[in-house]
């Protein structure tokens, strides 16, 4: 019984050949630069990788090397559902949804709200579905897990016609991996999901932190688009609101111009002037690079200030998570915030904290101190998992 993943991008193809009942994976890979020329799929086939060229470059190609990846292992016939990543389910989805006209209408009537990745999502189900027309489809939204954050969390103060005309409140992203290591965390500090507050932080190239009360998010650093909340890889986070007037006035830019600036060439990579790759930036401050210094601390301050501004949403701090690329091996960036932090009483046990990295999970702190955990995300086995759910039930 198996689930395929997808996460259909506008030049990408991320799959993955997931169990959702053992967490067993199969096969994953990638296809990048669709639509050029030079579009190629990795595969890597539990192990063994190979790269395929993709000569026309589109989605069909690259799901016919899937087909024949799941046809060379012989499990063809054992792939029961498809399971689509979306990226933005406005109001409409606080859960997946089996891909229906009716539900691809509504993930196109959210494409205002995330303009470049819903088109992008929609065109990857369509020719999935030409590729797979046997198969249920299930769109899982990186919205939906926040779509439980109370209307405190979620409006702006700004006029109420704009959220009743446009939508404009906050939505947050990153859902998938929230829900999936709230849940683990639960499991590994041997509580009840239903009795755990949590505020797990995301930190990847993307960047995010929820507050997660009995397994339900009530409030998440992201808003309306993911350029809000915490430092990233090349995005921002909060600037003030009054910077767009300003630089278009000083410095003659576009709104277009600003936006990309604010996506593309802000965060790690703005400040250090360096890269965006914290692992990079953590070796070139350790050779004395002043930028890539500069970069991890107001990265490490904002995360702090963030996560213990999400404490108003909790009457209870149970544990902190940290999650993603950087949340699963940066043990300085985890102990730099928990310094930062030690108001809430958190106290980093170094060894505990240098150990998880590279795949080892656990509580990295010391007796006394509220738990902080590592815990690595699996968002293609939780999207597997919504996936079997919403086929089991039949909607
Ligand atoms: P994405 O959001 O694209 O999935 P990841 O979750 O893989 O990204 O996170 C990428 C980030 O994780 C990069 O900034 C990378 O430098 C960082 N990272 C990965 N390994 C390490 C490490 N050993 N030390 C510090 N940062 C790391």
């Amino acid at each position: 019984m198996w689930t395929l993943v997808l996460n259909c991008g506008s030049s990408s193809v991320k799959f993955a050949l997931q169990n959702p009942e053992t967490g067993e994976g199969r096969l994953s890979g990638l296809a990048e630069r669709l639509g050029s020329g030079a579009a190629s799929v990795r595969v890597d086939r539990g192990g063994e990788r190979v790269t395929h060229s993709l000569p026309g470059g589109s989605y069909p190609e690259a799901f016919g090397v899937i087909l024949a990846e799941l046809d060379a292992l012989g499990v063809r016939d054992d792939v029961r559902a498809v399971g689509h990543r979306v990226v933005h389910g406005g109001e409409r989805f606080s859960a997946p949804a089996l891909v229906t006209p009716e539900v691809l209408d509504a993930i196109r009537a959210c494409v205002p709200l995330a303009p470049l990745h819903n088109p992008a999502n929609l065109a990857g189900i369509e020719a999935a579905r030409a590729a797979f027309p046997a198969l249920p489809h299930v769109a899982v939204f990186d919205t939906a897990f926040h779509q439980t954050m109370p209307e405190v969390a979620y409006r702006y103060a700004v006029p109420e016609a704009w959220y009743a005309a446009h939508g404009v409140r906050r939505y947050g992203f990153h859902g998938t991996s929230h829900a999936y290591v709230a849940g683990e965390a639960a499991r590994m500090l041997g509580r009840d999901l239903g009795d755990v507050n949590l505020i797990t932080a995301h930190l990847g190239n993307g960047c995010s932190v929820t507050a997660v009360r009995g397994g339900r998010s009530v409030d998440t650093s992201m808003g309306l688009t993911p350029l809000e909340g915490v430092v990233m890889g090349t995005r921002s986070g909060d600037v003030d609101p009054g910077l767009h007037d300003f630089l278009a006035r000083q410095a003659g830019l576009s709104l277009g111009e600003i936006t990309a600036a604010l996506n593309k060439e802000g965060g790690l990579l703005g400040l250090s002037g360096l890269t965006n790759d914290m692992r990079e930036l953590e070796e070139a401050s350790a050779r004395g690079h002043v930028g890539a210094r500069l970069a991890v601390d107001v990265f490490v301050y904002r995360l702090a200030r963030t996560v213990a501004g999400m404490t108003a949403a909790l009457e209870r701090l149970d544990g902190l998570v940290f999650t993603g690329g950087i949340g699963e091996n940066s043990a300085s960036v985890r102990a730099a915030t928990l310094a930062r932090l030690a108001v809430l009483g958190f106290r980093v046990d170094e060894e505990a904290n240098a150990r998880a990295v590279r795949g080892q999970s656990g509580v990295i702190t010391a007796q006394g101190s509220p738990p902080a955990l590592v815990v690595n995300t699996n968002e293609e086995l939780m999207i597997a998992r919504e996936t079997a759910g919403v086929v089991e039930r039949g909607a």
